[in-house]
């Protein structure tokens, strides 16, 4: 069982599209079915009506999933119960820490991601008159796994992460909680996507045994940039992909993924270039790269 899980914070661009597909045709192609969530948890992040805009592209583009779309905005009670699962196990600690203040500690350790790693301030417990604003996961233990994709990834999370925000000061769930909750309640076993998302699945594993929740397998994708070498995105003003043209695009994502389509799918329909994509996927295609320049921006 795979999915695809976009946030509706900007529309379908070609990184996007990419996510989708290769999630779609990993799981069609060994028979599973194939699911599609919004992950609007954070809600004020969502631009109205763009959740619908996205499964509207998808559909263009000829996308077919099972069941009903999950709407994380709708699961904050789900959410709160594992909270709470975690909160009894003392998995987790309450932390009264602004930003400005974790800012300003000297010295403060770097994560891998470039981040600041939590310098652990309220980790043995609040500061007298303090007030709870977050809850954060104790960083422990070293994670490892094998990616479809990337290789073998190894991840020490007190060093290389730190203690790491479950719920968040401003009242919303983290994704991190939030997308291993429904990964389990929805049964999926194979994660496929972008490899942005390389560095937070350390922290998804590490919850899932928290929680003890099955661990699925992934598969991150090389991510699509600009030349800049910048991920698209609302932030690099990425532009919506063009439904115009939905056959030759997906043609464009096939050949990003590293799977040679034929020269005869020119000019093929969305449902031609769907077929063609279901007989000849192969997961071991993919570059082994974390990221690759959009066709987009490599055409002159
Ligand atoms: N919602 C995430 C994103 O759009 C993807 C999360 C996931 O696939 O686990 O970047």
């Amino acid at each position: 069982m795979g999915r695809f899980a976009p946030t509706p914070s900007g529309p379908l661009h070609f990184g996007s599209l990419v996510a989708a597909l290769g999630s779609a045709l990993e799981a069609r192609c060994h028979g599973g079915r194939w699911l599609v969530r919004i992950e609007d948890v954070d809600i004020p992040r969502a631009v109205p009506g763009m959740a619908e805009a996205i499964l509207a592209t998808l559909e263009r583009f000829g996308f077919e999933w099972d069941g009903e779309v999950l709407w994380q905005s709708r699961r904050t009670g789900t959410y709160g119960a594992a909270l709470e699962r975690l909160k009894a196990a003392e998995h987790v600690f309450p932390c009264a820490c602004s930003r400005r203040e974790l800012a300003e500690v000297p010295d403060s350790a770097l994560a891998r991601d470039g981040s600041l790693r939590y310098p652990g301030t309220c980790r043995g417990g609040l500061p007298p008159d303090s007030k709870p604003r977050a809850w954060r996961v104790r960083a422990e233990g070293t994670i490892r796994f094998e990616d479809a994709v990337q290789g073998w990834q190894e991840e020490d999370l007190f060093h290389d992460v730190g203690d790491y925000v479950a719920f968040r000061a401003d009242g919303m769930f983290a994704y991190q909680l939030a997308v291993v909750v429904d990964d389990a309640e929805q049964g999926v076993t194979h994660v496929v996507r972008g490899a942005d998302l390389l560095g937070s699945t350390a922290r998804q594993i590490h919850l899932q045994k928290l929680l003890g929740l099955p661990v699925p397998a992934y598969a991150h994708l090389p991510v699509a940039t600009n030349v800049a070498g910048e991920k698209l995105s609302k932030q690099t003003l990425a532009r919506a992909v063009d439904e115009g043209s939905s056959s030759s695009v997906l043609i464009c994502a096939l050949g990003f993924l590293g799977q040679n389509p034929s020269d005869e799918l020119n000019g093929a329909s969305v449902s031609e270039v769907w077929a063609w994509a279901l007989g000849n996927w192969k997961m071991g295609r993919v570059p082994r790269v974390l990221q690759l320049v959009a066709p987009e921006f490599s055409r002159s």
